[in-house]
């Protein structure tokens, strides 16, 4: 029986002041955000702002995968970045849980050049072999995110997710228009 944690929005918006908190402790400010696709994108929008700064990258890396069922490794799908030439590099993604995504993310970016890399999650997981230079609190739960909730309902139907009947309504419909 797998545990679940679901941070609300406000959990979120405490996990990204925390981290931004210690940033600015440590003078660190970034000349670009790489966002790893998809659970990434909205906290490094989200630190994006506070930074006040518009610079976001991207990476499509998929680890295939459900809950706690780990394939060996990530896929890097697309690279979408440019210009990381001795640039501070911010790698923004939403938990980590092996560690796995956020190596293979800087391995990546590596062969850019940059000044140098650091790695910023809300949440990672306390086995994690990869502990990010930056993350709001450890969860050894499966987190479902509200960006990524009716991912987790879809493989798990089980798990707790508010308005699920509606998301399995629409998702039949569209999966049949799909075909
Ligand atoms: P790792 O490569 O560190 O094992 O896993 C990182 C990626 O797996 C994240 O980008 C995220 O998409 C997914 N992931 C890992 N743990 C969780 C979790 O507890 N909840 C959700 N929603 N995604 C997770
Ligand atoms: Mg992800
Ligand atoms: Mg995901």
């Amino acid at each position: 029986m797998v545990e679940f944690f679901s941070p609300t929005w406000d959990d979120i918006e405490e996990q990204i002041f925390r981290i931004a908190r210690k940033m600015a402790t440590e003078s660190f400010y970034p000349d670009v955000i790489v966002a790893i696709l998809t659970g990434g994108v909205i906290p490094a929008k989200l630190f994006a702002d506070i930074l006040n700064m518009k610079n976001i990258k991207y990476i499509d890396i998929k680890f295939y995968r459900d809950v706690n069922q780990t394939d060996s490794k990530p896929v890097i799908r697309a690279v979408y970045v440019n210009d990381l030439e001795n640039k501070k590099v911010l790698v923004v993604d939403d938990v980590s849980d092996t560690g796995e995504t956020l190596e293979a993310v800087t391995n990546v970016i590596s062969m850019f050049s940059p000044r140098l890399i650091r790695t910023a999650t809300l949440y990672v997981k306390p086995w994690s072999r990869k502990i990010p230079d930056y993350f709001g609190e450890q969860v050894g739960k499966w987190i479902i995110f509200p960006w990524d909730k009716w991912d987790v309902v879809r493989s798990n139907p089980e798990a707790p997710v508010a308005k699920k009947e509606k998301y399995f309504e629409l998702h039949e419909i569209f999966s049949k228009m799909k075909g």
